[in-house]
């Protein structure tokens, strides 16, 4: 008979001994304290001291170009916008201090959703408090359990973690292949409900998707399509909606996600459809409902940028010069770039390693330019990458300078011959 340990004088669990649920950092701290101790500047520990204009700001005291946002379309600093952000501030104070749901739904929340049915052309529009809530709010609320979430394999955190939400079957395919997702669909239950998930541009090379085959692929399958167009709004496409209008297949996309971080300016998300039963998903979508909502100054900025973008043609045509411009440019001098062409206003630029990557983005910063840092797991195959995103507002003399200094620095990192 064995002897039990459960005895009543066993000795209590140390309390030095009880787990450190922090441990499991201990590696990123490690990692992060190895790259400090090297003597780089943090990059991602960069604070804007003083914000001049879209394309300039204030870094550790200097003049910056700034390379490395999202303001596509350069509408911050718009005096419309800005206008319009004062008055709500004034009249509707600094906070709704509630759910849309309940008491947080303002003038302005009905106004910037009527906006973006204007700016689609859909019948339905529903305002979420980020581009991320909205992901996670579309997809989880969509798709439960027993239905499919088919993604690419690139997809966007927000996307990744609507789905671990909502509890439906994940199936990844490989970033940008129709042929791939045509397969994996195929292996799917014909009955099943399913959710094909695709992004207009992926934000970490700048490439954009095969849209109109893939959505074609779904639509064969039974799918229902949801594509996130946040980095295409106000410049892709007749009417600035994204890719998925650029490439013609507006009538079969049933969703699209967007953001107003990025081209509108601000903060926010939101999916327009033209599903008869869209308004439902305002009773079951929990990121919708259990949450407060925009503050009316952020509600009313973003309307009047989302009308402003409904003309901004000169900005689109400029916009899409400058990322001609340095993407040439930069090929020219040898970079490795993540995409062959200009396909969209994010040009990436490709690394050795994280080494070489941090001196060149610290050689960059110090002389006066500020470009996005990305390395995994935000990167796709292990890739360590500075990333540049155009702004509307960027003169060609800026541009110019820019190219300047990307030769300087890449020669002294050895990132061009
Ligand atoms: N989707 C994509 C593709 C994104 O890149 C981002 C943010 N970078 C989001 C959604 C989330 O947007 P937001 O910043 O409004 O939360």
């Amino acid at each position: 008979m064995s002897e039990s340990i459960q005895t009543s004088d066993a000795p209590a669990p140390l309390a030095g001994a009880k787990p450190d649920l922090m441990s499991k950092f201990d590696g990123l701290i490690a990692e992060r304290q190895a790259l400090l101790d090297s003597g780089v500047i943090d990059p991602f520990a960069i604070v804007m001291e003083q914000v001049k204009s879209p394309t300039e700001a204030v870094i550790k005291g200097r003049d910056t170009i700034l390379l490395g946002t999202y303001n596509y379309m350069g509408m911050t600093f718009d005096p419309d916008v800005v206008q319009a952000g004062k008055d709500a501030l004034d009249t509707f104070g600094s906070g709704t201090n509630g759910s849309r749901m309940l008491n947080g739904t303002f003038r302005d929340h009905m106004d910037v959703e009527q906006a973006l049915r204007e700016f689609y052309g859909t019948s339905g529009a529903i305002v979420f408090s980020t581009g991320y809530m909205a992901n996670l709010g579309m997809i989880s609320t969509l798709a439960g359990k027993g239905d499919y979430v088919i993604l690419d394999a690139d997809s966007h955190a927000s996307i990744y973690d609507g789905c671990k939400q909502g509890y439906a079957e994940i199936v990844r395919f490989r970033h940008n292949s129709v042929e791939d997702l045509d397969k994996r669909l195929g292996r799917l239950p014909a009955e099943a409900g399913k959710l094909v998930v695709l992004e207009g541009v992926y934000s970490m090379l700048g490439d954009i998707a095969p849209l109109k085959e893939m959505v074609a692929v779904a639509k064969k399958h039974g799918a229902m399509v949801l594509s996130d167009e946040a980095h295409s709004m106000g410049f892709f496409g007749p009417n600035g909606r994204g890719v998925y209008e650029a490439q013609g297949c507006e009538a079969d996309v049933d969703f699209v996600v967007g953001t107003f971080s990025k081209s509108v300016g601000t903060v926010g998300g939101f999916c327009v459809s033209n599903h008869p039963k869209f308004e439902a998903i305002r009773l079951a979508c929990r990121p919708y409902i259990f949450t407060a909502s925009l503050p009316p100054s952020v509600v009313a900025t973003a309307a009047t940028s989302i009308r402003k973008l409904m003309h901004a043609h000169n900005k689109r045509a400029h916009l899409w010069e400058n990322a001609r411009t340095l993407h040439g440019g930069l090929k020219e001098m040898g970079f490795k770039l993540g995409t062959e062409t200009p396909d969209s206003a994010i040009i990436a630029v490709i690394l050795e390693d994280q080494e070489q990557a941090v001196r060149m983005w610290q050689g960059l910063l110090e002389n006066g330019l500020y470009v996005n840092m990305a390395r995994p797991p935000a990167t796709p195959a292990g890739t360590y990458l500075l990333r540049c995103s155009l702004c509307a507002e960027h003169t060609s003399e800026q541009i110019q300078r820019v190219l300047g200094m990307f030769k300087a620095a890449g020669h002294a990192v050895g990132a061009i011959a």
